[in-house]
């Protein structure tokens, strides 16, 4: 294994290995993270309503605990399949207004066997290059072509899919809010593609999902596409903070699903706890709206002033806000300054991005209040100053 040893050893040089660090959850205040003896703001978070700690989502877990067992013992297919489950896809469908809808054990194993069990050998499946891992993973499985499009370029797609017309099948692939820029995919415009060029379109609302539209239904919801979707897949594990997701769509895909999704066939459901934790906080996402207000409104907050301050947040308006430096060891630094400072939040180098462009990624929930995003700007500033990150 020596030629790996070598290969870690470039890893570390370049300031790009990626170690495990410990960090746990402070009790009673989800917005804050423990890491050793320090208590730190956590702007490193996918909890986007501050959620993971709601008193009743871990009561429902907590019940169903001991009525259902630890583990749910077998695939869907086999004997896993809990009525849990068939209330949970009842309730999304309703919440999505969807014909159907189906669980999946994460986005991660939802993306890449869904994708797969669409498209095969002598299809093409069009994605933007900064699409998550597990849709670019789901196109390798699939064994079709990965036609990959510059990020947000309509122009670049229009041209790969006049290029691939003759195609058999054709699905465009996009992330409703970008994991890494915070920014929005033109879903209008994709709409109108996916029409023209008779192609299917799935978009993944992991960060969008609970945060955008009036129950929270996603991007797509908000601007009145609901209906232009074919494949709506979002997760559990972030807005909702339990663990899971799902793909809502008309009866066919779900039947399709069912008998081609890898990942839900050949892996064990979903423990009923958490299914039942996860209907919890589909109520609680439908119904708390306060939560989204608050997160929007710190969301812009928090971009002003680090825009103000001189850095580059790129040109999202979401609640993940990018503080690009470009350089990875500047990133390293900066990351490890702040946590010095009191405040939670990862470098991101490449390969995740693009190279030059790392960054630090802050992501927001609705559990921080203003008083202290307000502080944290000013924080940061000052790291940013003495980086050389900004300019005074
Ligand atoms: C986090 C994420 C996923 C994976 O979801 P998990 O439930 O964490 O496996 C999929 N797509 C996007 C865009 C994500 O950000």
């Amino acid at each position: 294994m020596k030629w790996m040893e070598d290969e870690l050893a470039k890893l570390t040089d370049a300031s790009l290995e990626r170690r495990l660090r410990e960090s746990a959850a402070v009790p009673d205040r989800p917005g804050y993270v423990r890491r050793g003896e320090r208590v730190l703001l956590n702007l490193a978070a996918n909890d986007y309503l501050g959620l993971a700690q709601h008193p009743a989502i871990i009561e429902a877990i907590r019940e169903q605990l001991f009525i259902g067992g630890a583990g749910s013992g077998a695939s869907r297919l086999v004997t896993g399949n809990r009525p849990l489950n068939g209330y949970l896809e009842e309730e999304l469908a309703a919440w999505q207004n969807s014909e159907a809808a189906l669980v999946f054990a994460n986005g991660y194993m939802a993306n890449s066997s869904v994708i797969s069990a669409l498209a095969g050998r002598g299809d093409v499946v069009f994605s933007d290059q900064f699409n998550h891992a597990s849709i670019v993973d789901g196109i390798v499985l699939s064994r079709a072509e990965h036609a990959r499009y510059r990020h947000n370029d309509m122009e670049h797609l229009k041209a790969l899919l006049n290029k691939h017309r003759d195609r058999r099948r054709k699905l465009i692939v996009t992330d409703a809010v970008f994991s890494m820029d915070g920014d929005r995919a033109p879903l209008q415009e994709l709409a109108l593609l996916k029409r023209e060029h008779g192609a299917m379109l799935m978009v993944d609302e992991a960060h969008s999902g609970g945060i955008y539209g009036v129950r929270g239904q996603g991007l797509c919801h908000e601007l009145g596409l609901q209906n232009e979707v074919d494949v709506h897949m979002g997760t559990f594990s972030k807005a909702f903070g339990v663990y899971g997701a799902y793909v809502c769509g008309n009866r066919t895909l779900i039947r399709w699903l069912i008998n081609k999704a890898r990942a839900l066939i050949y892996s064990t459901a979903l423990p009923p706890s958490l299914t039942a934790g996860i209907s919890t906080a589909l109520g609680l996402v439908q119904t708390e709206h306060w939560r989204r207000k608050h997160l929007i409104l710190a969301s812009r907050q928090l971009r002003s002033s680090l825009s103000a301050a001189g850095f580059n947040v790129g040109s999202g308006d979401t609640p993940i806000i990018p503080l690009i430096v470009g350089d990875n060891a500047v990133a390293l630094r900066f990351s490890e300054a702040l946590e010095g400072e009191g405040i939670a939040a990862v470098a991101i180098r490449p390969p995740t991005v693009p190279s030059g462009t790392a960054r630090i990624r802050f992501s927001l929930s609705a559990a921080h209040a203003e008083h202290e995003l307000v502080d944290a700007a000013l924080r940061i500033r000052r790291i940013g100053l003495q980086l050389g990150a900004v300019s005074p």
